[in-house]
């Protein structure tokens, strides 16, 4: 049975940065996944450009049931840290507007940061690599894995999020979390296409392409379900030939 201080399984966003933080402060890191490319999110993201962070990103931007959950980690890594660790690496940016920040190459300059830091932590990865098993014992957790057994104290799910399980994405952590009795969010779709009936968009079509400026609105309406959000916010909105899209939607 091979032995490490930290497992972490999911070499997407979250796993790469952690293995890489974790790592340069001495912590003998196993990095998993389950996919043979790394971080294949991350390549597809911001349209190949990857929409890495935003300048104004602060507590208000994220929803939580816990409004205050996110407050720590961003008071402790800020988007300038981000910026300050691209820089170290070379990767040239740009803001594209309402401080959103691109590569201006592709993503594969993110990846390649976060991979130089998980080298720089000398973290083992391995990749296609499946978790078979996950069992508690006293002094931390044996894994099953597709290339043998490992023990650990320290276990990280960094599984991510259901969208697109053609490059990896899956429901393993949340079933883990499950079978642990954590208590669990139903999870629904977020990132959705707005889409019209054919009919109702007909007068729209000719407008398929056409990128926007627009003051969104949502919640607070005659009607609307109790609890549910509100909250004014200026995006661009793109028409498409079935309905809209675009950061705004
Ligand atoms: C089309 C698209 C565009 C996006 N654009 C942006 C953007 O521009 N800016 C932005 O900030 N965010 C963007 N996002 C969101 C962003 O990609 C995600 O929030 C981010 O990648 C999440 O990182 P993560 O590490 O939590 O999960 P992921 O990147 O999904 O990584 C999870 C990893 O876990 C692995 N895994 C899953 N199950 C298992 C298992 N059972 N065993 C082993 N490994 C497993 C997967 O293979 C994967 O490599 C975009 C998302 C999509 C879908």
């Amino acid at each position: 049975m091979e032995n490490f201080d930290a497992v972490i399984v999911g070499a997407g966003a979250a796993g790469l940065f952690c293995a890489g933080m974790a790592g340069q402060r001495g912590v003998r890191v196993l990095l998993l996944d389950h996919a043979t490319a790394v971080a294949e999110k991350i390549r597809i993201s911001g349209g190949g450009r990857c929409n890495f962070t935003n300048l104004g990103a602060s507590p208000a931007n994220f929803l939580s049931d816990n409004p205050h959950f996110c407050r720590s980690a961003l008071a402790r890594y800020r988007p300038s840290d981000f910026t300050d660790l691209l820089r170290r690496h070379g990767v040239s940016f740009h803001e594209k507007h309402l401080g959103q920040l691109f590569c201006d190459h592709s993503s594969q300059d993110i990846i390649d940061v976060l991979l130089r830091e998980c080298a720089a932590g000398q973290v083992t990865r391995r990749q296609p690599c499946s978790v078979l098993a996950v069992q508690r014992v006293t002094k931390g957790f044996e894994l099953t894995t597709s290339a043998g057994p490992v023990h650990t104290p320290q276990l990280v799910i960094a599984t991510g999020g259901l969208p697109i399980p053609q490059i990896g994405a899956s429901d393993w952590g949340l079933r883990l979390a499950r079978d642990w009795g954590l208590k669990i969010i139903e999870t629904r779709p977020a990132l959705v296409p707005l889409t019209f009936a054919s009919s109702e968009w007909a007068p729209l079509v000719e407008l398929s392409g056409l990128s926007l400026p627009a003051r969104l609105t949502c919640g607070g309406g005659k009607g609307a379900p109790k609890g549910a959000l509100k909250g004014e916010f200026l995006e661009d909105v793109l028409f498409t030939h079935r309905g809209l899209s675009g950061p705004g939607t």
